[in-house]
Parts: structure tokens; C-alpha cells; sequence
């Protein structure tokens, strides 16, 4: 997944460290199967074959979807060409106009059918589960842990975050929220347990053109360029893993207006805004000050369990 897997967990057992493997074995395999980049993913031979029986990705593939649906489009989990054509990791400058046309001509979840548990790709569409894929590997941990009667545990994968139970058999989780303005510094924490907590932000994964512009890894697929949104970092918090990863990626895009009244529609999903003019939240949450520090409270009554 291209980057660092942290699991705490708080339990009797003495064979931790076999629980531990095991976790490590679910994400390896999962980043097998997901993996559009590396050679050896399954999502790279649906890529190069254009079909795919395997069911694992044919699920997730049908969950992209549906949020693909929900976003008016926005969650386009076909992006590939583009993500390929504008490769952050190591590019140097921008792609034209012309480069960034022909990409988006690769892209279109209307070129993809299901079909009994088949996937097939038309007219060299390609695709990417990058935004969402995390998410369901999160989950996929989170069940074994259960599963092995472990309860009280946070997961880590890169800065989407699972929190079950509670820290030490004693208080809820306290999860800082980076402000992605300054490093090393917070905006704010938030206290709960239950849900998973995921940021999309423009601060980690981009580049600076030779023209000075920087450029990030969220791809608006209207334009076919990094999302121009008034956001630096969109926090999802919800009980459902992929649903906190696929829409913090659309929210991202949407930005402080439009992700407000989408977020807003759905119980069971808050989110916290943080751009230059300032940071907003949807309506199940409120905030506090205890000291010097901002705290984001979820109102479970009214929205997360
Ligand atoms: P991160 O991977 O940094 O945690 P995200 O969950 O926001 O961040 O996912 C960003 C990734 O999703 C990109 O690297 C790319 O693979 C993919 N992606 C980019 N734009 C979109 C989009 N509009 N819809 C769905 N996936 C996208
Ligand atoms: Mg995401």
C-alpha cells in the first residue's frame, strides 16, 4: 500500500505475536490482489487482460461503484491513465492539455461491466482502487482482530485509523488531526471509539513543478487535474472503514460547500474541512476547548453508533 501498517492492541493473550503474523499476512495478500502498480497485483492483470473472475476484487470493484454513484462521479475508482500520466511520486512537471485529453479519454466507469461475477474492462479503461483499498484491507483486519476476541485496539495504516474498544481497558482513543499548514503542528483531536477515522489531504503525496505549482495525488476526473479545492485535509469519521476511505478522496474534491451538504445527507458519517479560510464540520459534531487544545466531539445520538 505504500506505507507503514501500526497495530496496537491491549489483550491476555499470550500468543500475540501469532495474531500479529497474521494481521501482517491479511495485508500483504489483500495488497496482492489490490495493487495496480506493482506486477504482481491481480488488479494489474485485470489491467492488462481487460477481465477478471476474482471475487475479491469484483466486490470491491461493486463497492467502488456504489460510491462512484453516490458522488455524481466524483469517486472514480477508472483513473488509472490519468494517475499513471500525471505520476506524482516522481514527476518533475505538469502533463499538457493534450496528454491529460487522451488520459481522460482511458477513464469512465461506464467502460466497465459486471456481470456474474465477472469484471470486464472496454475501450482501455483501467483502473485504480487507491481511494478506497486501504479501507477495505483496514476493515478485513479489524474483523480477524474481533474474530481472535480482541477488542480494545487501534490500526494504523497510514494515517487512516480504526479505533475499537478503548486505550488500555480504561478511555476512549485520542486521535490528533495534523495541520496540514504546519508540520508538526495539530489542529485538533478528536476522543471516540468504534469508528474509523481517515484524511485526505494534499500535504504528503505531491510534487512541485519547475513552475512552482504544486500538485497533488487527488485527480478531479472532470478536469483531469489535481483537485482545486478550498481544502487542504478532509477527516472522515465513520464506522464503516471503506466508506470513511472512499469518501474523504471525494470530499476532498468536493470541498467545503458541496462536501457540507453531501456529508450532511448521511447518518453514520461526520466530516471536519480544514482549508486556508478556516475549519467546518458537518452536523454531528461540535467542538470544545480544554486548555489550548481544539477537541472535535461526534454527537452518537444523532449520527455515528
Ligand atoms: P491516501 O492514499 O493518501 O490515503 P486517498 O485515500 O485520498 O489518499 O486516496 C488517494 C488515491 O486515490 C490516489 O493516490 C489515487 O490512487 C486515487 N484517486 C485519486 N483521485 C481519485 C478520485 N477522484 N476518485 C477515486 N480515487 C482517486
Ligand atoms: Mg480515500
Amino acid at each position: 500500500m505504500g506505507t507503514i501498517l501500526n497495530i496496537q492492541f491491549f489483550s491476555n493473550k499470550k500468543d500475540a505475536s501469532r495474531i500479529l503474523d497474521n494481521v501482517f499476512e491479511i495485508a500483504v495478500k489483500y495488497d496482492k490482489i489490490f495493487s495496480s502498480k506493482q506486477t504482481y497485483g491481480e488488479v494489474y492483470r485485470l489491467n492488462q487482460t481487460g477481465m477478471s473472475d476474482n471475487q475479491d476484487i469484483y466486490q470491491m470493484l461493486q463497492t467502488a461503484d456504489f460510491y462512484n454513484k453516490a458522488t455524481g462521479g466524483i469517486f472514480d475508482y477508472t483513473l488509472f491513465a490519468l494517475i499513471q500520466l500525471w505520476n506524482i511520486e516522481t514527476a518533475l512537471s505538469a502533463p499538457n492539455p493534450q496528454q491529460i485529453a487522451a488520459a481522460l479519454e482511458k477513464c469512465g466507469t461506464d467502460k466497465v461491466a459486471f456481470e456474474n461475477g465477472k469484471i470486464t474492462l472496454y475501450d482501455n479503461i483501467a483502473i485504480d482502487v487507491g481511494g478506497i483499498a486501504k479501507g477495505k484491507i483496514l476493515d478485513l483486519i479489524c474483523k480477524y482482530l474481533k474474530s481472535e476476541g480482541i477488542n480494545d485496539f487501534i490500526i494504523n495504516g497510514g494515517g487512516d485509523i480504526v479505533l475499537s474498544g478503548l486505550f488500555n481497558g480504561k478511555r476512549e482513543w485520542n486521535i490528533a488531526i495534523k495541520d496540514p499548514f504546519t508540520e508538526g503542528s495539530v489542529s485538533g483531536y478528536i476522543q471516540t471509539t468504534d469508528v474509523t477515522i481517515v484524511t485526505s489531504g494534499d500535504y504528503e503525496r505531491f510534487f512541485v513543478a519547475e513552475d512552482g505549482k504544486r500538485y497533488h495525488h487527488i485527480l478531479n476526473p472532470e478536469t483531469g487535474y489535481p483537485a482545486e479545492s478550498d481544502v487542504s485535509s478532509v477527516t472522515v469519521i465513520s464506522p464503516d472503514s471503506v466508506c470513511a476511505d472512499a469518501l474523504s478522496t471525494a470530499l476532498f474534491v468536493m470541498g467545503t460547500d458541496k462536501g457540507l451538504d453531501f456529508v450532511n445527507q448521511y447518518e453514520n458519517v461526520e466530516a471536519i474541512f480544514i482549508g486556508k479560510n478556516g475549519i467546518s464540520y458537518s452536523d454531528g459534531i461540535s467542538e470544545r476547548q480544554i486548555d489550548t487544545n481544539r477537541y472535535f466531539v461526534i454527537n452518537r445520538n444523532k449520527s455515528v453508533k
